[in-house]
């Protein structure tokens, strides 16, 4: 196999990502090997997707289980795993009733189909509009990223889905002045993630919260990036104490396995009615049967409390590297969805600081040009924890010495 090189990729490949040099072939645990067999310790987690370190026991095991019994079957029939699953996330979560699909711009596709389709029957077409926050990220169909609040995602795409408009996160106010009767729905990241781990204020949420009810407009929340115990909460929300109508989740659903859902309440579901909304795979029994996999291991004694107590031990890591180099601005985020902003007069160099780390054998992540991000496995070792940082140390000492 080794044939095969990253050199390769350019010929190949259409130029849309730029993968670093390296191409992995193996992983365990929160370890991952290159071609030539180089170790790497891996805080990126396949950007938040693998929340149970790679080649999990009990994942391996659910999916050749489901494997030599049945793949696919399509919605004309419904099957056990995508059934189990769906029970497991109402019994772990707000909702009552689960739509499945691929990917998180595919469950936030759902999600914003289901309000404008839910607004249309009970108030008619002009209740259509949708608002959303500057610096969000929901997915890269042509309404997610109308939706997103980035508009580099955006140009030479256009026209996109109109009728969509962005307030600045956190920003009550602004959002009050927007919203109306003609709103269908509010999206929120409880945590941006791609636009730089930024959380949210409690207030913003409990007033979003507060306007979608009074406008009969439905809260969505994106979880895509911040659930399934990435925080240490099952999602994000719980720790905020604010319950939307529709959820979104995806990356670690399915712990490396492509699946989304999209969760909501009873008092909207009927809306997304017989052949309104559909997906061929949505529903498949192998990520299904890896999903409930997943929920299975995360919902047990100790994984959610152990994610809390390890991202506090990266907290005390990182002020202990600060102490010695002083790049960091503020290190946010919550349970092991850790963003590390940068000083001024290091802006725009993330990316160096990340490239640093793959050549020392340290995977990590950034989110924008000044922000260092990790989002580890769950269940990362605390030795994995102190050899990584060890390594982000060393990588930061040859930046800092140029
Ligand atoms: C990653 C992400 C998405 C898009 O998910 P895909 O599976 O890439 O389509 C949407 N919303 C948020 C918050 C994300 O982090």
């Amino acid at each position: 196999m080794s044939e095969l090189t990253r050199d390769q990729f350019d010929e190949v490949m259409v130029p849309n990502y730029a993968p670093g040099k390296i191409i992995p072939v193996k992983g365990e645990g929160s370890r991952v090997w290159d071609q030539d067999g180089r170790e790497y310790i891996d805080f990126a987690a396949g950007i938040a997707v693998t929340a149970l370190g790679h080649a999990h026991p009990a994942l391996v095991g659910a999916l050749k289980e489901q494997g030599e019994k049945l793949w696919h079957l399509s919605n004309v029939m419904t099957n056990e795993p995508a059934l189990a699953l769906a029970k497991k996330l109402t019994e772990v979560t707000f909702a009552d009733k689960v739509f499945f699909c691929n990917s998180g711009a595919e469950a936030n596709e759902a999600a914003l189909k289901l309000a404008r389709r839910h607004a249309f029957l009970k108030a008619g077409e002009q209740k259509h509009e949708i608002i959303s926050t500057y610096g969000s990220f929901h997915g890269r169909t042509l309404f997610t990223v109308s939706a997103g609040g980035q508009a580099k995602y955006k140009e030479g795409f256009e026209p996109t889905p109109g009728g969509i408009s962005h307030v600045p996160y956190n920003d009550l106010e602004a959002l009050k002045a927007q919203i109306s009767a003609n709103t269908a729905a509010v999206i929120v990241e409880p945590i941006q993630g791609e636009g730089g781990v930024t959380p949210a204020e409690k207030a913003f949420l409990e007033g979003a919260r507060k306007l979608c009810d009074e406008n009969d407009a439905l809260l969505i929340f994106d979880e895509v990036q911040t659930g399934v115990g990435r925080t240490g909460y099952m999602y994000a929300h719980e720790y905020y104490g604010v319950t939307p109508d529709v959820l979104t989740t995806a990356k670690a659903l399915g712990g490396g396995f492509p699946i989304g859902a999209m969760l909501c309440t009873d008092a909207v579901a009927p809306s997304l009615s017989f052949g309104t909304h559909g997906s061929t795979y949505g529903g498949n029994p192998l990520a299904c049967a890896v999903g409930l996999a997943v929920l299975n291991e995360i919902t047990k004694p100790g994984v959610l409390e152990g994610a809390r107590a390890k991202g506090e031990k990266f907290r005390a890591g990182l002020d202990a590297i600060n102490a010695k180099y002083g790049i960091f601005k503020e290190v946010r985020g919550l349970g092991l969805l850790i963003g590390i902003e940068l000083v001024e007069e290091w802006h725009g160099r993330a990316k160096d600081i990340l490239a640093a780390a793959l050549e020392n054998g340290l995977l990590t992540l950034v989110a924008g040009p000044n922000v260092l991000r990790f989002a580890p496995s769950l269940i990362i070792p605390d030795a994995d924890i102190d050899a990584g940082l060890a390594l982000l140390d060393e990588a930061i000492a040859k930046v800092v010495a140029g």
